[in-house]
């Protein structure tokens, strides 16, 4: 199988098998697991951070974000088509127990003047505004400027708001933008990015922030059920993630260009070029020419798995199981299908 889903269905490096195999553990409850204190250490020094934490999922440790930086009934500013407001089944409503306030712009790029404005003043009728939100790279396949980082981030120095930085695909934005991962950590109070993604660890994200903010996040993250044992079998294989597989990223993105260009040649296929940062190309087909689900399956049955569309768009991703060859079998059969 071919499988252009997501770079989730990353399977675990051989290495990653190896180093899980043997790795030192502990009860991580009681701190006692090295393995998992190291990993934290090498990703706080990696983004530039003072503390970092190991957590289940992406989603778990931006939601553990908002739980620690909020209270109840705050506001928290997200992007409209931002993964934390689309794809987290609404748990800022049932964990931190917070409204979201979204705004309306292209690839999670603020309007500082429209952000500005959507901060809450002091008055009876109004929610404190207790965080701003921040996703780079972005889901919809862009990637956002350290200059407009650091406008966001001045902003919320003067507005006394912290910034909470949903990095998932962190790496591919420093990749993309061809910057240390410190320049993009650095314009966020906190950071979450996975492991899990591009980086192809089997299970795992990393929040990280102060020292104060993790000790914090630490106990919460036990509320939510968290609080996991020999989680350095986990660990090790997020060592080799973070050790061996960013400076990979740069192939995936390659490989999403040489793609994408194939993909534009072909008449029905409409992709959309201003989104092509990262690892994936977003393209639209018309549902005169082929239904979705005829067009899902037909791949399916000729061993490539795609998803449907979200919003009117096929999204399709390369990641470390994909190659170029692959690709080449893939627009083959795009093309046959088509024909
Ligand atoms: C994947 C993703 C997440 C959540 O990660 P999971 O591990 O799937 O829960 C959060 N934000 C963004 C931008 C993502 O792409």
């Amino acid at each position: 199988m071919i499988d252009l889903r997501s770079d989730t269905v990353t399977q675990p490096t051989d290495k990653m098998r190896e180093r899980m195999f043997s790795a030192k553990v502990g009860d991580d409850v009681y701190e006692d697991d090295e393995t998992v204190k190291k990993l934290e250490e090498y990703a706080s020094d990696l983004l530039g951070k003072e503390a970092a934490l190991f957590v289940p999922s992406g989603t778990f440790g931006n939601q553990l974000a908002l739980f620690t930086h909020t209270n109840r009934g705050d506001e928290v500013i997200v992007s409209h088509d931002s993964h934390i407001l689309y794809h987290e089944v609404g748990a800022a409503s049932v964990i931190a127990g917070v409204q979201l306030r979204s705004i309306e712009c292209f690839g999670g790029r603020y309007d500082i003047k429209k952000l500005e404005n959507s901060i809450r003043e002091d008055d009876i009728h109004y929610p404190k505004t207790s965080l701003i939100c921040v996703e780079n790279a972005h889901g919809n396949g862009s990637v956002i400027s350290t200059g407009k980082m650091s406008e966001i981030y001045d902003l919320s120095r003067k507005k006394e708001v912290p910034v909470h930085l949903d990095g998932a695909r962190i790496f591919n934005a420093a990749t993309s933008l061809g910057v240390d991962v410190k320049d993009i950590a650095k314009y966020a109070d906190s950071v979450m990015f996975c492991l899990s993604k591009g980086l192809c660890a089997p299970v795992g994200s990393m929040l990280l922030g102060t020292k104060e903010f993790i000790e914090k996040a630490r106990k919460k993250r036990k509320l939510m059920g968290g609080g996991l044992r020999q989680v350095g079998f986990l660990a090790e294989a997020g060592l080799v993630a973070l050790e061996e597989m960013v400076e990979r990223l740069k192939e995936d993105h390659d490989n999403i260009i040489y793609l994408a260009d194939k993909l534009d040649k072909i008449e029905e296929i409409k992709i959309i070029r201003e989104r092509l940062d990262i690892n994936m190309v977003f393209f639209m087909l018309d549902e005169s020419i082929i239904k979705e689900n005829d067009f899902v399956s037909y791949l399916l049955n000729k061993g490539i798995k795609i998803n449907g569309t979200e919003d009117g768009e096929y999204r399709l991703v390369t990641n470390n199981d994909i190659s170029k060859e692959n690709l080449d079998y893939v627009m083959k059969t795009i093309k046959e299908c088509l024909s």
